[in-house]
């Protein structure tokens, strides 16, 4: 069912650059949605309006179901961890922000950890750990309250081959089991055919949408 339609977004700054025109689209609960295209496109622009982070200058956005911010999740390409705070305690943040307190939330956590395979690094800090276990400790951060939208800006961008295969395997794994919603801004047509089931394509003009395509199990799910 319809969780959130973009109706007629656009998006002009100050300085008169139009990031975003015209843009409609209906994002639909389960979706993992992938928004494609290159560089200067209007990707984040577009990802930070479905955040609330900044407000469209034309055009609406009509949520059908109330989302409050403690149902949204968030990663970003730089990993924002607390650098002095343990990995579980990291991983624990938002959970005490909402009052929950550490022993009841140790279970939650060290469960999110183990599937970001984490298990044994709950005591480290940040400097200790590479780009990709930062990475996953963002993500585990970001699904400690259970979400029902998770939304992430070009996440293992800055990532090597490897590592980003290996987390996009994961993330995969995570959404078939909890089923929240994804709409994630990459310009790798790779991630967006091997985690989609929608891909948004913003491409040939900037701020517009191009086109869209499903993605019917290019790659075995099951
Ligand atoms: P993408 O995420 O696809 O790289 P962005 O949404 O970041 O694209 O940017 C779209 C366009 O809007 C770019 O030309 C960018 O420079 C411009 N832009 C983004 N944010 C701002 C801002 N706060 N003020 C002015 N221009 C911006
Ligand atoms: P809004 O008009 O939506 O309030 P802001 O002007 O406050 O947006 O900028 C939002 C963010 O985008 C800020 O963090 C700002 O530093 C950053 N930003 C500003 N100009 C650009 C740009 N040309 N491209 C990308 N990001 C930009």
């Amino acid at each position: 069912s319809p969780l959130l339609d973009l109706r007629n977004v656009g998006k002009t700054f100050s300085n008169g650059v139009s990031a975003l025109r015209d843009v409609n689209l209906t994002i639909r609960e389960g979706d993992f949605l992938s928004l494609l295209g290159p560089s200067g496109c209007g990707k984040s622009t577009a990802l930070r309006l479905i955040a609330g982070l900044t407000t469209p200058t034309t055009g609406a956005l009509d949520w059908h179901k109330a989302l409050g911010g403690d149902c949204t999740g968030f990663v970003f390409q730089e990993p924002t961890l607390l650098p002095w705070a343990s990995v579980f305690d990291n991983v624990w943040l938002p959970l005490r922000l909402r009052g929950v307190s550490r022993e009841k939330a140790a279970p939650a956590v060290s469960e999110l950890l183990e599937r970001v395979h984490l298990t044994g690094f709950e005591n480290a800090v940040p400097r200790e750990l590479s780009g990709g276990m930062k990475m996953r400790v963002s993500i585990a951060r970001a699904l400690v309250t259970k979400p029902r939208l998770l939304l992430m800006d070009e996440p293992f961008a800055a990532l090597d081959e490897i590592t980003r295969f290996k987390l996009n395997d994961d993330l995969l794994e995570l959404w078939q089991d909890q089923r929240f919603t994804v709409v994630f801004v990459t310009h790798s047509v790779f991630e967006s055919v091997f985690l989609s089931n929608r891909i948004v394509i913003m491409a040939a003009r900037p701020g517009r949408v191009s086109g869209e395509m499903t993605v019917d199990a290019a790659y075995p799910r099951d």
